[in-house]
């Protein structure tokens, strides 16, 4: 018995006589594994790369809800998206562990007015004047002025998170050009 080597088609395109011999109709397959409908729908196999896989509507379809967006960046680039992600979660976290949540309906969300609130700022206050502010007041309660003491512990604790959804919310902008 024949053992099925189907397999070995994927990747490369598979053609095939359609209608009658005589009309010699060449069509293109689906590239999709096993698939034997006329492969009409290009798809990218990935971000950039003129290489195309050619698919039937159904398996097009099917390869479009799986695409992965991710795939075919360069490293820097994934690097740098996750980065974001990561300094965006944490901000979140830290956020919702001081009951912050609900964004406001302007540029900045209600996590940076509040951010901004704690450091005396207004709210078309710049990223200098966060840095500035951030570290005058930081400075204040820094550990290392006032050891020991809970209150400036927890002061200093909050200046820190204020300005880390600050600095976070500012990379998301410039991130986004
Ligand atoms: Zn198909």
């Amino acid at each position: 018995m024949a053992r099925k080597t189907r397999s070995n088609d994927w990747g490369f395109p598979r053609w095939r006589g359609y209608g009658s011999a005589r009309e010699a109709t060449t069509v293109r397959l689906c590239d999709r594994h096993g698939c034997e409908e006329p492969g009409d729908c290009p798809a990218p196999k990935s971000p950039n790369n003129p290489d195309r896989w050619y698919f039937c509507q159904r398996h097009a379809a099917e390869y479009n809800s799986k695409w992965d967006y991710f795939e075919g960046l360069d490293k820097a680039e994934k690097a740098k998206r996750a980065k974001a992600e990561q300094s965006e979660n944490a901000g979140y976290a830290e956020a919702q562990h001081y009951g912050w949540s609900g964004s406001g309906d302007g540029s900045r969300s209600a996590d940076e007015m509040r951010a901004l609130d704690i450091l005396d700022l207004e709210a078309d206050a710049d990223f200098d004047a966060v840095k500035k502010a951030w570290r005058v007041k930081a400075k204040a309660v820094h550990p290392d002025v006032k050891p020991g003491d809970k209150d400036a512990a927890e002061a200093f604790q909050k200046y820190q998170l204020a300005y880390e959804v600050l600095k976070s919310a500012e990379e998301r902008r410039e991130w986004k050009g």
